[in-house]
């Protein structure tokens, strides 16, 4: 009996072993690329990045950080092949070429993209990552770089070629973001009218903007020194066999606890993974006019 018993509670062990081990196995493997950012709370953000998508179980996400401003950006080759997502955390000097030929590899093969709030300043010179965000701001962005891509009052999209800097935001507050499309797999069940917590309202962002998908738009007021018009949050892009999914929003640490930011994040990352999203809409959600903050 008691063999019988010690045999049991080995085939036990041994079947949780290796259900541990196939639930590790099976994770979408993420890698956050931090190091540089006019941002100086990247610090703090990367982990909280890490941590809404780790506890979805869906991810297991490594961290690289790039050499400091000043110092070379030479030894900085990180093996993309072993991730299906790179999360962008990062503004700053451009990677050695060899780093951006392999970047360019690995979307091209269907590797994803998640690129967050500053992301899209960086790299202004690089024509293949511009055309992976869609569209971009600063870095001396202009018409040379692409049209301005908004929603003008009558509701229709408009690619505007006239000429002009890209980027610029005004007052650092909470604003409504509307979704545009609600078919997607992204913000399928997401309400159509949300407040966002306290953030800076990206406008005037230009680029190639080809296979784009806006998701979200939200209207960048005049009486917050905004552009009167309603300027794209977030999108999607495709890009070969890739897919890329871009978020302007996430300015400050509060900016990224606001529930409808980190559930876009979760989603969009599942999403440019796999083409699907399986995570539920949380049922807690911000509302119209109430912004709704993660916990600590
Ligand atoms: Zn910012």
């Amino acid at each position: 009996m008691k063999c019988i018993k010690l045999f049991l509670v080995c085939m036990l062990a041994i079947t949780v072993m290796h259900n541990a081990h196939a639930q590790k196995k099976d994770k979408i493997k993420v890698l956050i690329i931090d190091g540089q950012n006019n941002h100086d709370n990247w610090p703090e953000t990367t982990p909280m990045m890490k941590g809404y998508l780790e506890e979805t179980g869906l991810f297991s996400v490594d961290i690289a950080t790039t050499p400091a401003a000043d110092a070379s950006m030479e030894s900085f080759k990180p093996d993309f092949s072993k991730y299906k997502v790179v999360l962008l955390n990062y503004n700053g000097k451009a990677w050695p070429k060899e780093t951006n030929d392999a970047f360019e590899k690995f979307v091209s093969n269907g590797g994803g993209v998640v690129s967050v709030h500053a992301a899209d300043n960086a790299f202004p010179e690089w024509p293949a990552y511009n055309k992976m965000i869609g569209i971009g701001g600063w870095g001396n962005r202009s018409e040379k770089d692409g049209p301005y891509v908004y929603y003008d009052s009558t509701g229709k999209l408009v690619k505007d070629n006239t000429a002009g800097v890209g980027g610029s935001h005004g007052k650092f507050h909470p604003f409504k973001i509307v979704t545009r499309d609600k078919k997607h797999p992204i913000t399928k069940g997401m309400p159509e009218v949300w407040m966002h917590n306290a953030d800076e309202l990206y406008d005037r962002l230009r680029g190639p903007a080809e296979n784009m998908t806006i998701l979200a738009t939200a209207y960048s007021a005049k009486d917050q020194r905004g552009t009167g018009r309603d300027e794209p949050m977030m999108m999607t892009i495709n890009y070969a066999k890739g897919r890329i999914f871009h978020t302007t929003l996430g300015h400050a640490n509060e900016s990224q606890e606001c529930v409808g930011f980190i559930t876009y994040l979760q989603r969009g990352t599942e999403w440019v993974a796999t083409g699907k999203v399986t995570q539920k809409v949380p049922k807690e959600f911000p509302g119209a006019d109430a912004v709704l903050l993660r916990k600590k």
